[in-house]
């Protein structure tokens, strides 16, 4: 298939799929404790399965979500990256991750939180996918190191969650990147970690750097660090 009908059906994809992501940042990009967001805090409509792509409220145009064109943009861009990467019938489940990695990305951005209405259909989603495209490849025996990547990647990021280092949401994130970086293999979940720890390294190094340029009070930094670990995987699988 021409590289030009690729790009252009995975942005129509993108840009079909975006209300929902959309609403659902809206929804679960909420700060912990507080109760998910059904409704316009200006207006009380409810905030439904679709959102516009303008970032406003449709009852009363107030700011209700992510930023204008944000959120489009960004799937758009994941959608071409999985469609570039599309190489077997595991490609369905990084399109799953794909999705719902926009939607973790932004809630995490916002909020510093990766809510478990969000990495729970995720992980199962991921997990019904690639064995689904594991028995249609005749090698269901992929799903053993599936689990074992998932397995140490969720482990090594719980342990992290212990030592206050990461939020309780990445653990399970991590669960469903290893599984889906595990079908490619050990070498590409390491790429996947290792990218997302030199992502999250710069994106603070920026941080630093413009604080002190516009001599801004120091007060910690804190790096949300979902967007890095998918942004990680997905790299990782672009570059195996
Ligand atoms: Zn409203």
């Amino acid at each position: 298939m021409p590289v030009v009908t690729v790009v252009a059906g995975a942005v129509l994809v993108a840009l079909l799929l975006a209300p929902v992501l959309r609403a659902l940042v809206a929804r679960f990009a909420v700060p912990e404790g507080e109760p998910w967001c059904e409704a316009c805090p200006l207006c009380g409509r409810p905030v439904g399965r679709l959102l516009p792509p303008t970032g406003r409220c449709p009852g009363c145009r107030g700011r209700l979500g992510a930023g204008p064109g944000a959120v489009e943009a960004v799937a758009a861009a994941v959608a071409v990256a999985v469609a570039w990467a599309a190489d077997g019938p595991q490609a369905a489940a990084l399109a799953w991750a794909g999705a719902f990695g926009v939607a973790l990305g932004f809630t995490d951005a916002r909020v510093r939180r990766l809510p478990y209405r969000l990495t729970g259909p995720l992980l199962a989603g991921v997990a019904v996918l690639l064995a689904v495209a594991a028995l249609a490849e005749g090698r269901p025996g992929v799903l053993l190191r599936c689990l074992l990547v998932a397995l140490a990647v969720g482990a090594l990021l719980e342990v992290a969650v212990q030592i206050g280092a990461l939020g309780p949401g990445d653990s399970p994130l991590g669960l469903a990147l290893g599984g889906l970086l595990g079908w490619y293999g050990w070498w590409v979940a390491i790429g996947g970690l290792a990218a997302a720890v030199v992502l999250a390294g710069l994106w603070g190094t920026l941080r630093v750097t413009a604080l002190l340029v516009r001599r801004r009070p120091w007060r910690g930094l804190e790096v949300p660090v979902g967007p890095f670990l998918l942004l990680g995987a997905l790299t990782a699988v672009l570059a195996r």
